[in-house]
């Protein structure tokens, strides 16, 4: 249930004050990709959630994500989406640019990685600012996806990440 999902995932959660710059709590979700039993849960609450029926293929942001997409991906019988940072994809790609709190990041995924219409399940490990989402949710929609869904394993609500999406639904297994 949603409690006990939050708590399995809270359990593996690591903050590192001033990473990688200082004033960030970084959140360290690799204790939590390490435990046998609590990723499990936490991938399969986001299966659940959404309900296998209701998306074609998932979407996974670099790079953590990569590892939440490819196992839901493995336990659906779907398949995966690298949303990648600029420059590593080797054909054609569509790009997103966004702001970060110094510079900017761009996101891109191949220009055919979607059929027309096909839906798309959208994961990363942490909702911070929302601006990696924003700009990935766009690129799956420019690609001819549809978003289906986005999930994360923790939000950090007092960022605002989900009031940017909006109305665009977010599913975070734990906030805080
Ligand atoms: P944002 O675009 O601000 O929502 O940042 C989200 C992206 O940056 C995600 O891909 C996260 O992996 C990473 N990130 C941002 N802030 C943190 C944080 N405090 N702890 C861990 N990861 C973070």
């Amino acid at each position: 249930s949603g409690p006990d999902v939050a708590a399995g995932v809270s359990e593996h959660v690591l903050d590192v004050p001033d990473f990688p710059q200082s004033g960030v709590m970084f959140k360290d979700l690799t204790p939590l990709f390490a435990d046998p039993t609590g990723f499990r849960r936490a991938i399969d609450a986001i299966i659940a959630y959404h309900g296998v029926e209701s998306f074609d293929v998932v979407a996974g942001v670099e790079a953590r994500g990569f590892v939440i997409a490819a196992a839901v991906a493995y336990a659906t019988g779907t398949g995966v989406v690298p949303v990648r940072k600029a420059g590593k994809l080797p054909r054609n790609t569509v790009a997103a640019s966004y702001a970060l709190e110094y510079g900017e990041a761009t996101l891109e995924v191949h220009a055919d990685a979607f059929h027309a219409g096909e839906r798309v399940l959208v994961v990363d490990d942490v909702l911070a600012t929302g601006g990696t989402a924003e700009a990935s949710l766009d690129l799956v929609e420019r690609a001819g996806g549809r978003v289906a869904g986005f999930s994360v394993l923790l939000e950090l609500g007092f960022l605002g990440g989900r009031q940017r999406l909006a109305p665009r639904p977010v599913h975070a297994l734990l906030t805080v």
